[in-house]
This record gives C-alpha cells, sequence and structure tokens, in this order.
C-alpha cells in the first residue's frame, strides 16, 4: 500500500510527500494518502506482518516510509497485559493493559519518533527538532543520537526533572522555554519557517501521526486479529486518540479484522480538559485553556485534532472525560497495585477515566476493554512520592518487629 501524497483532511487538495502540514488553500491539516490496497489477500498480508520484526516495522506496509536500513532504535511490540485483578476490582470481565511504557524511552512517543524521523532522513534531513510536553523531548533526543541527527528540543522551563535529565542525556541541544507548551509550539512554528530543520510534531506531522497507527495493529494483532468493544485513551493533542481509530479502519479496509470501530472514550485531565469540555457542551470545535494540571504531558491548552477527536467520540458511541489530580493520583495507584504496572500522570488519567465509567455503569461488564497506558511512573515521580507509608527503623530484629506488629499487641 504504496503512500501516494498528502491530502488536505478538509478540501483533499494533493500535495508531495514533502516536509509541510497545513494546506495552502484552506489550512486543514495534511495527512498521508495511501493507494488502495485492493490486490493482497488478507492471509497473505497477516502471514507477512507475523513474519516481520518486533518492532513497529512489521506494519511498514501501512506506513509512508520504508523501515530505515541502520541506526534506529528498536521500537514497538510492547505487551498487551491481560489486567483481571483491575477488572475485578472494577466490575468489568475483560480489561486489557497496552503498556507502552516498555518502548525504548518508556512512552508510546518513540513510535511516532521512529515514522517521522525515517522520513526526515529520506528527505535528506540532518538536523530534527521537536516542541515537547515531555515524552516527546525524551524520544527525539534518543532517537536523533542513535541515528547521528542533530536535534533541537523544545520544552516549557516548569518539566518535570527526570524528563529533562533523560533529554539532556542523548546530548540533544535542549531548550527551555519559559512558557507552557503552547507558548513552545507556537515558537518552533515561527522557527521551522525560516530553517532548514524536520520538526517532527510540525512541518513533519503527517509522518508523525502516521506512527500512533501502528498502537492499533499491534492490538488487534495481539488480540488475535479481533477487535476490542472500547478503547481508554488520553488526548493531548488528539493525535494519538485519532489515529489509533485509523489504524483500526485501515484493517478493517484491508480485511485483515472484521466488525465495527470500538467505542472511543478520551481521557484528559480537568486542569487542562479542552476537548472534554467541548464534548459535554455539545460543541464541534474547543476553546482553548490555560493548562494548570500535574499530567504535564498531556497539558495542551489549543489541540490540533481536538475536532477529530470529538466526531470520533460521538460517532462511535465513546465519550471524552476529565478527571482531576486527587483521581489522577488514585488511579496511578490503582494500576500499580492490581498489575504491577507504574504509570506516569497520562496514565493515571486514563485508569482514572476507565474506573470512573466502569463505576457509572457506562461500561457492559462483557465489553473486552483496551486502555492506554502511554508513559512510565518514573518520569513523573512527585504524582506518585506521599502516596504510602514507609516503615523506618534501627537495624535490629526487636526494632523490626516492634514497628510491624499490631498496634494492640505493642501497648
Ligand atoms: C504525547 C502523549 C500523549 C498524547 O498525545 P496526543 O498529542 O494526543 O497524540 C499521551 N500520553 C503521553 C504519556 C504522551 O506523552
Ligand atoms: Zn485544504
Amino acid at each position: 500500500m504504496p503512500p501516494e501524497s498528502l491530502r488536505c483532511k478538509e478540501c483533499r487538495t494533493e500535495y508531495p510527500l514533502d516536509a509541510r502540514y497545513v494546506c495552502e488553500r484552506c489550512f486543514g491539516p495534511l495527512e498521508v494518502a495511501y493507494a488502495p490496497h485492493t490486490s493482497s489477500d488478507p492471509e497473505e498480508l497477516r502471514r507477512k506482518i507475523q513474519a516481520g520484526p518486533t518492532s513497529l516495522w512489521r506494519y511498514a506496509d501501512f506506513l509512508p516510509t520504508a523501515p530505515p536500513a541502520h541506526g534506529a532504535v528498536p521500537t514497538g511490540w510492547t505487551p498487551l497485559v491481560r489486567a483481571d485483578r483491575l477488572a475485578d476490582e472494577l466490575g468489568l470481565r475483560e480489561v486489557w493493559i497496552k503498556n507502552e511504557a516498555a518502548n525504548p524511552t518508556h512512552s508510546f512517543k518513540d513510535r511516532v519518533v521512529s515514522v517521522a524521523l525515517a522520513r526526515a532522513r529520506e528527505l535528506g534531513y540532518t538536523t530534527v527538532a521537536c516542541a515537547s510536553t515531555g515524552n516527546l523531548a525524551n524520544a527525539v533526543a534518543a532517537h536523533a543520537a542513535a541515528a547521528g541527527l542533530e536535534s533541537y528540543v523544545f520544552v516549557p522551563v516548569d518539566l518535570e526533572e527526570q524528563k529533562v535529565v533523560a533529554t539532556g542525556v542523548y546530548g540533544t541541544n535542549l531548550i527551555a522555554v519559559r512558557g507552557n507548551y503552547d507558548d513552545v509550539n507556537r515558537l518552533c512554528t515561527e522557527v521551522s519557517a525560516d530553517r532548514d530543520w524536520a520538526f517532527v510534531n510540525i512541518n513533519m506531522r503527517p509522518y508523525y501521526s502516521e506512527g500512533s497507527k501502528t498502537l492499533a495493529f499491534e492490538t488487534a494483532e495481539q488480540l488475535a486479529f479481533q477487535l476490542p468493544d472500547r478503547v481508554v485513551c488520553p488526548i493531548a493533542s488528539g493525535s494519538l486518540f485519532t489515529r489509533i481509530a485509523r489504524g483500526f479502519e485501515e484493517w478493517l479496509e484491508a480485511g485483515l479484522i472484521q466488525g465495527s470501530l470500538p467505542r472511543f472514550n478520551g481521557a484528559q485531565a480537568e486542569g487542562c480538559s479542552p476537548v472534554a469540555s467541548a464534548f459535554a457542551a455539545g460543541h464541534e470545535i474547543c476553546r482553548p485553556v490555560k493548562p494548570d494540571t500535574i499530567a504535564k504531558s498531556l497539558a495542551i491548552g489549543n489541540p490540533a485534532d481536538g475536532p477529530y477527536a470529538l466526531a470520533l467520540a460521538r460517532r462511535t458511541g465513546g465519550s471524552i472525560d476529565a478527571v482531576g489530580d486527587e483521581e489522577i493520583r488514585e488511579g496511578i495507584r490503582l494500576l500499580a497495585r492490581t498489575t504491577g504496572i507504574f504509570t506516569e500522570t497520562a496514565g493515571g488519567v486514563t485508569v482514572a477515566v476507565l474506573a470512573s465509567l466502569a463505576r457509572r455503569g457506562e461500561i457492559d461488564p462483557d465489553e473486552r476493554v483496551v486502555a492506554y497506558i502511554t508513559g512510565d511512573g518514573l518520569k513523573t515521580l512527585d504524582a506518585a512520592r506521599g502516596t504510602f507509608e514507609v516503615t523506618e527503623i534501627d537495624p535490629t530484629v526487636e526494632a523490626f518487629e516492634l514497628a510491624t506488629e499490631p498496634v494492640a499487641a505493642v501497648a
């Protein structure tokens, strides 16, 4: 299924497959358009995929670039874990966790960067860059290092220390901008206009977003080429949320899976919930907000794919919900103590929304639900700090027994 062109999502105008992201006629976003998958036999395609590498490049037939010959960080093929203890606690039957913390820089951003950098290298770029809420910074810095590319990574100045360290260590040019993500993004859009750089989430955005589709392909393959009934997924710009749907649609069209799209439930933090607010108000576009939440990786106040995320939730019978900072901490703890998976704040948002949907009775107990855990808890330690107790003792057996004996016996 070779890529044919970049096509405007709104007016369908076509452009060559180079570094551009916005339609010159209507300012709509551009996306990669493929030749139809008509001739291939699904059985043959399935066998080809199953014989492929254990990385996202097993889905190269559905991506806009060939796998890079060298210098790529192996990405994808992360575990899809059946979470029975979590399901029990929520009164559900079948819950699966797609654990994206298992990627090389511990978030799903390794996927989008893999594809954007592969295309940047094909187009001959030697410098790559990004505007990041944190995880993208880690991924761009690491993948650029492996490929031998120069990189510039722009982040908001108040980013979590773990994400700053896990970016700078790769030898990138790390630029901390005194402002929030939306300021960083605006600055990068201006910088990109007069530099010959590949900004993975600006002028390379059509390729970047294609990387997220591989999460849908993997989910379906790991479920033995079946679809879930419902997915729960965090929303920052809305790219991941909408691209998972696109991935399922492409596989339905190719005959690799049968049925119809799952219900799509989006998850946001109350401190930055422009898409959830628009959903609740019945609006088709989002009103930009100033973020104030512990879920910094989701803190995009002006989400580029907001309208498409709204339309997707509505047409699949899903919803877009928001949860507060305390619920996010509880979500992190709930996932950790029922599955052994420690997620960052974005995963806390997702689990808290899943729990809230279950408690409200919105999920039929017999549904098969997949929740996307997009990043690692070691990157947002503050969110989990102080949510449990530590018993400190002197190094003697007496002290240990005294500290762990029931209070009544001690007295
Ligand atoms: C970037 C990110 C998301 C979602 O990003 P979109 O802009 O909506 O594609 C979700 N979770 C984590 C941990 C992220 O870093
Ligand atoms: Zn257009």
